[in-house]
């Protein structure tokens, strides 16, 4: 993966950014893992993102401040956190609505880099779609997912989206996670600031006007991430992702090396990354056929994280 930069965003000193960093890592319990489950999740949703079984236990699902709840919003609205946390009693006793004033909604964090596995979880992994949708290969993986009742995360680019509209549809119907992959899969490293926004910004409103709800994450291409990926990512509610394990299967190196790379690769909570569209991606769609039931033969749990949109 290539990180272009390591960035403190402005308006927050290094000190808060760090801290905010910590405490990920922290909750986490291992650098780059971070819980996407955060304490606005509910129960229900953190269980039905923890595995494909309905009504499974919660209880897995870490208190995690972590990844977008307080440490997101500590960086994002400087004191939002202490009022909601701890109303002093005094205070209440003098002005009975200084202390429960209606916490903001929070924030989107502006990260300094992306997501790059989910925690906390046990043995689930998450499988990623990058580049569509696409007619000539999306309905089959969709077809497979849905043969194990799983669900799995498309990072959608808002050109196919919008020519594909019913198919965009048919993926969120099916319980899938639409990510926002750009309008036009550029490098936005080589983008001024105001096409990185219309990339991320028009994506996020073809989703949105298509399937009635923005995206809640995001996708730079080829993994280049820059501060305004991350900076417009945040404004539109967005979180960075990139994976763990990348199948390369846009080389095509055929369906027995990408089902190999999958098997080999997979670890608790590894983010996998392989593409419905952008090429032949044949050998995409016969090489999930062939690790899906293995991986769950191994004891895995395929599943989606959630996130409250904000
Ligand atoms: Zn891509």
């Amino acid at each position: 993966m290539k990180l272009d930069e390591l960035l403190v965003r402005r308006g927050v000193s290094r000190r808060s950014a760090l801290i905010a960093g910590a405490s990920t890592l922290m909750a986490a319990g291992t650098a780059g893992v971070v819980s996407l489950f955060s304490s606005e999740t509910s129960s229900s949703e953190a269980s039905s993102a923890g595995t494909a079984s309905p009504g499974a236990p919660s209880t897995g699902a870490p208190s995690a401040g972590a990844a977008g709840g307080a440490p997101g919003r500590a960086a994002g609205a400087p004191g939002a956190l202490g009022r909601a946390r701890s109303p002093v009693s005094s205070s209440y006793r003098l002005s009975p609505l200084a202390g429960f004033a209606p916490v903001r909604p929070a924030r989107t964090p502006v990260r300094d880099e992306p997501f790059l596995r989910v925690g906390g979880l046990g043995r689930t992994v998450v499988l990623t779609f990058d580049d569509g949708p696409d007619p000539r290969y999306t309905p089959e993986i969709l077809r497979t997912l849905g043969e194990h009742g799983l669900q799995a995360m498309f990072f959608v680019c808002g050109n196919m989206a919008k020519a594909n509209p019913d198919l965009l549809r048919r993926v969120s119907a099916e319980g899938h996670v639409i990510g926002n992959h750009t309008w036009s899969h550029p490098l936005l490293t080589r983008l001024s600031r105001s096409a990185v926004r219309a990339e991320m910004e028009r994506t996020s409103e073809i989703v949105e006007k298509t399937c009635g709800e923005r995206p809640a994450w995001f996708r730079a291409p080829y993994g280049a991430w820059n501060r305004e990926a991350y900076r417009f990512g945040a404004e539109l509610g967005m979180e960075p992702m990139a994976w763990t394990v990348d199948t390369l299967d846009w080389r095509s190196p055929g369906v027995g090396a990408i089902a190999d790379t999958v098997e080999k690769e997979a670890s608790p909570g590894a983010v996998v990354l392989s593409h419905d569209a952008g090429g032949n991606r044949s050998q995409s769609v016969q090489a999930l056929r062939r690790y899906l039931p293995r991986l769950l033969e191994e004891g895995y749990h395929v599943a989606v994280p959630r996130r409250r949109a904000v």
